[in-house]
């Protein structure tokens, strides 16, 4: 019990190193890279601190180097997540007393073990199993998770501060609980961190966890795993199953104990997981907290006013960056006729210079989409838009898939502002241009919010502050993050809080205290120093 209030260590954010030609870091990463890319690893399950093989595997394969094989998972059958529930439950009793301090020490601690004895091996696996080139790998895998481990910490004790008043003879407190049961983390190929972050946020408040990471983030996941083990997290808290995840969600959703489902991944997967949820809703001990962070189709709107280069770095910036595999990339722009003709000619200057092949040498810009259903679903939207008399790709197009699964940065042009590919998301580094008059710049606004589903992120380009009121006001709704002069992708977590609305997701806001709350069920107390022991009024004496 603790006899202190305890201040969380100050918190920053985790600087980005740089990996400059020659410099140590580099030269520790591509070595940690280079064996684990001729080294083979098994990666079992995790069921209440047991490694669990079952035999039925999967290989894992780079997506810039198909044909090689750097490891194999195990798949779960049914039994297997039914005793990671029972894990959790039994887990539960003693994890969610555990003070808060303690819990918080655990998560600071696996910050620590990244920032340094870890940093190589969980970039190289994310450069590796998901195909990022070290930059990429660096903001995500190393210093995004790093922020989500150290600021819920912070967010976590900022929850427990808030204390209702009292009145006199009365001490009135709220208590943070954990939810009962146990809670399910589904989470996305795309960013190690949120993988990462899906299940430690919410067991950080106390609860305990299933986590399902995606198929094709398992070799950077078997990292999390092993690093959290390292940092002294209990075991049962939170175990971890592969495979189909059909029949992994039926069996969790099925169970009365299931209290919580913090996913991300596309749209489509969250929408049916909810109905589920609906579906079963009668048999639940208690209602279910939904957080799920999907799709976008996030846009990048210039006025006439913008600088040209400025925009047209954020085109090759925000759209071209992990292949487009950001929820928040760029996918769709809109830019004044008077500035096109310049802003075009930026673009294609600076596509034509990005290098394209595997993360491993360096000055690769663009590596590999992550599998082939990716690859197939992309290259054939760019094989439409060849042939289209609405579409014209002014650079880019070619895809190839003979060793990886490579696709060229490739720009759409159209003259039809609601195309395709100006409301679908492709997740693939595909963006669509529509050129607009310059005087219609408020009428195009209206374009921007109605033509997608999606409400992710959105970029805003202009020079004069008051088309920027404006603009911000107009587009209210269209992204749950807004930039100006900015691209739209890059958030930080404790700077950026993340998330967006309407199909975009529940915009719980990963890495801030407004996700964090969604895992606790507060409990008010009221104590009442000396009881009353007379049930009448004072105003009953006056007959
Ligand atoms: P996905 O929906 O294919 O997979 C996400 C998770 O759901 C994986 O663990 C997967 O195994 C699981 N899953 C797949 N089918 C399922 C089913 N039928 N039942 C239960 N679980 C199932 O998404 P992805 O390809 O891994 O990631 C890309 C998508 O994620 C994009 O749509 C992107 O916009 C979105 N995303 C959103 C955010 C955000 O913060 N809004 C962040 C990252 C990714």
């Amino acid at each position: 019990m603790a006899s202190g209030f305890y201040n969380v260590p100050n918190i920053e954010n985790e600087p980005v190193k740089e990996y400059l030609p020659g410099s140590q870091e580099l030269k520790d990463l591509m070595s940690t890279y280079q064996s684990m890319n001729l080294d083979f690893v098994d990666i079992p399950m995790l069921i209440n601190g047991e490694e669990v093989r079952t035999g039925k595997t999967v290989a894992i394969n780079p997506p810039h180097d198909f044909k090689r094989t750097v490891g194999q998972y195990h798949e779960a059958e049914e039994k297997h997540v039914i005793q990671a529930i029972s894990s959790c439950l039994e887990a539960k009793a003693l994890w969610a007393k555990t003070p808060w301090e303690h819990r918080a020490a655990i998560f600071l601690k696996a910050a620590e073990l990244l920032a340094g004895p870890y940093r190589a091996k969980m970039n190289a696996t994310t450069m590796i199993g998901q195909s990022k080139n070290v930059h990429q790998a660096e903001i995500d895998s190393a210093c995004e998770m790093i922020d989500f481990f150290r600021f819920n910490a912070q967010f976590m004790v900022e929850i427990y501060k808030n204390q209702p008043k009292s009145s006199k003879g009365v001490w009135n407190r709220m208590e943070y609980r954990p939810l009962e049961g146990f809670t399910y983390a589904v989470t996305p190929f795309n960013f190690t961190a949120i993988a990462a972050n899906l299940p430690t946020s919410m067991v950080m408040m106390g609860n305990v966890c299933v986590w399902k990471p995606s198929n094709s983030q398992i070799y950077s996941a078997n990292v999390i795993i092993e690093l959290l083990k390292e940092a002294g997290l209990p075991d049962g808290v939170i175990n971890v199953v592969y495979g189909d995840p059909v029949m992994i969600s039926n069996t969790i959703l099925a169970n009365p104990n299931f209290s919580g489902l913090h996913f991300t991944g596309s749209t489509e997967v969250f929408r049916a997981l909810w109905e589920q949820v609906g579906k079963n809703i009668g048999n639940y001990k208690s209602y279910p907290r939904i957080v799920g962070e999907t799709g976008g189709k996030d846009f990048i709107w210039a006025h006439p006013s913008a600088d040209s280069k400025q925009v047209a770095t954020a085109i090759s910036r925000g759209a071209f960056e992990y292949q487009g595999q950001k929820c928040s990339a760029a996918s769709r722009a809109y830019i004044p006729k008077s500035l096109w003709s310049d802003i075009k000619d930026y673009i294609i200057s600076d596509i034509k210079s990005m290098k394209l092949g595997r993360p491993f040498i360096t000055g690769h810009f663009i590596n590999a989409v992550i599998h082939e259903d990716s690859f197939d679903k992309i290259s054939q939207y760019i094989a439409y838009a060849k042939k289209d008399k609405e579409a014209q790709i002014i650079v880019g197009g070619k895809c190839d898939k003979t060793k990886g699964y490579f696709i060229e940065p490739t720009v759409i042009l159209t003259s039809n502002p609601k195309y395709k590919t100006m409301h679908t998301e492709l997740f693939g580094p595909v963006i669509t241009i529509y050129v607009y008059e310059d005087k219609d710049w408020k009428e195009t606004l209206r374009l921007v919010d109605e033509t997608s589903e999606y409400a992710l992120t959105g970029a805003i380009f202009s020079k004069d502050r008051y088309v920027i009121d404006y603009v911000e006001d107009a587009l209210r709704n269209a992204a749950g993050n807004f930039y100006i002069n900015d691209k739209p992708t890059g958030a930080v977590v404790g700077q950026q809080p993340f998330g967006g609305s309407r199909s975009s997701g529940t915009n719980d806001k990963a890495g801030s205290i407004w996700n964090l709350l969604r895992w606790v069920s507060p409990r008010t107390i009221k104590e009442t120093f000396v009881s009353p022991t007379d049930y009448r009024y004072p105003f009953l004496n006056n007959n």
